[in-house]
């Protein structure tokens, strides 16, 4: 009989997050440090990062244990299902299978505490009593907010100023689970000062959020600053998703022919895909594709160029190297705020620019037409982010229609979309403009 949901056990967690640093044929190229260009010495790093973090940003240990009292928090929502979306396959009248990973049954919502709750582990560890961060749509924030409550620390959250008026209800969740919620620019910082002074009516973007942060974490002894994506340590982290992956289609006896995942900064989709790249990198499936799916309005990996870029707007953070747009790229308004960052993690960087991972971008009217489909047959509704994997599922699988082929497509769902019913609300009354963006899709072959 089809199985529709593959539920691993508690004990099925894993127990080690996968370092692919450990695997890679070459290393990576080192963060540079913002005003010497040099190597950054992970000592630069303590003013903001516990050492446990900056030990696993630079480790290359194939495995690193996760410490119990995470593990013990990742059993409120962890192992997260696997579905098979069997009624889309239906309406898709393909003979392919398509999976989808549900990110979406944690209490924020979506894949971010996976590294929220580590990354306040290892600060609580260290004695640190506050954390500061930025957010977007409001989804890291409240993964970062919910994880801080648990551990007794205090969290400040930078939320970028338009998504603070214009979306309300992510702001009252990081209040409920205990943390202050600025909207930025702020006057509470010289990076926002600056801004402000510049342009008084400024809506904020990510990287601005991030020199607030960065600048308040650096100047305070007791404060350090946490990142949702991007950087190797919650890469890492994010791997507990492809881990229980891994084991669920060794239960199905399957293995997939193709993985697609929205991109942001890249955590979900690295944290889904690292550990199926390794048996690439060893050569074991040569013939398996993955795929980044982003936004054409934000084209980080489709169109933007692999170089050293700053992580945030002002040019506080390390260089990195990465597909950037540049730090000053502020991208349209779309409703996938999510996905609206300029750079994408350098270990996903690199693999793509060494051709074991594709990319693919798309308009936000192809997205929400998906994010329809899927809640009509599939019933869940998702994020206008989790929505760009859907795309991607579905045109894979029409494509296997049409030449008749019977393939194992699987996505991450990274999160829910409840907090976003604006954004459908828009599609449904035709407020979603279409055809903005020139296409530049060049399609992963099949
Ligand atoms: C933040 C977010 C993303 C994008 O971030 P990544 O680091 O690329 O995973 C995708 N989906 C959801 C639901 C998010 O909240």
């Amino acid at each position: 009989m089809k199985k529709i949901k593959i539920i691993l056990d508690e004990n099925d967690i894993p127990k080690k997050w996968y370092n692919i640093q450990a695997d890679l044929k070459t290393p990576l190229d080192p963060p540079l440090h913002p005003q010497t260009k040099q190597p950054i010495k992970p000592d630069d790093l303590k003013v903001i990062f516990p050492t446990g973090l900056i030990k696993q940003e630079v480790s290359k240990d194939r495995y690193i244990m996760i410490p119990s009292e995470v593990r013990e928090i990742y059993r409120i929502w962890r192992p997260t299902p696997l579905y098979r979306a069997q009624h889309l396959e239906k309406a898709l009248k393909t003979p392919a299978e398509i999976y989808y990973k549900w990110e979406g049954t944690s209490p924020p919502g979506s894949h971010k505490p996976n590294s929220a709750v580590a990354q306040a582990y290892y600060n609580k560890a260290e004695g640190i009593e506050r954390l500061v961060t930025e957010t977007g749509a409001g989804q890291w924030g409240s993964a970062l907010a919910f994880s801080t409550q648990l551990f007794g620390i205090q969290c400040r959250v930078y939320m970028v100023k338009c998504s603070y008026e214009q979306k309300p209800y992510r702001r009252v969740l990081m209040e409920t689970w205990g943390a202050e919620v600025y909207p930025s620019p702020t006057t509470l910082t010289n990076a926002g000062r600056e801004i402000l002074k510049n342009d008084p009516q400024s809506n904020g973007s990510l990287g601005i959020s991030i020199s607030e942060a960065v600048e308040e974490a650096a100047t305070h002894d007791n404060t350090n600053y946490a990142l949702g994506s991007v950087l190797n340590h919650v890469v890492l982290h994010q791997t507990v998703i492809g881990l229980e992956l891994k084991k669920q289609f060794e239960l199905l006896d399957k293995y997939p022919n193709i993985i697609c995942g929205c991109v942001g900064g890249g955590s979900n989709f690295s944290g889904t895909s690292f550990p199926f790249i390794r048996d690439k990198l060893l050569g074991k499936k040569p013939d398996l594709q993955i795929v980044s799916v982003e936004p054409l309005a934000c084209p980080t990996l489709t169109k933007g160029e692999y170089r050293y870029d700053y992580g945030d707007s002002v040019g506080l953070t390390p260089l990195l190297k990465m597909y950037t747009l540049g730090h000053n790229y502020v991208p349209p308004a779309i409703h996938a705020g999510g996905l609206r960052y300029h750079g994408d993690s350098p270990l996903l960087s690199k693999l793509t620019k060494e051709g074991y991972m594709n990319a693919l971008a798309y308009t936000q009217q192809e997205i929400f037409e998906a994010a329809m489909l899927f809640a009509q047959t599939e019933g869940s509704l998702p994020a206008p982010e989790s929505a760009h994997a859907i795309r991607a599922a579905i045109d894979y699988a029409k494509i296997c229609k049409r030449k008749n082929e019977k393939k194992v497509i699987v996505f991450c769902n990274s999160g829910h979309g409840h907090f976003d019913l604006k954004a459908y609300d828009d599609y449904l009354h035709n407020k979603i403009p279409n055809g903005m963006y020139k296409k530049i899709r060049t399609y992963a072959s099949l």
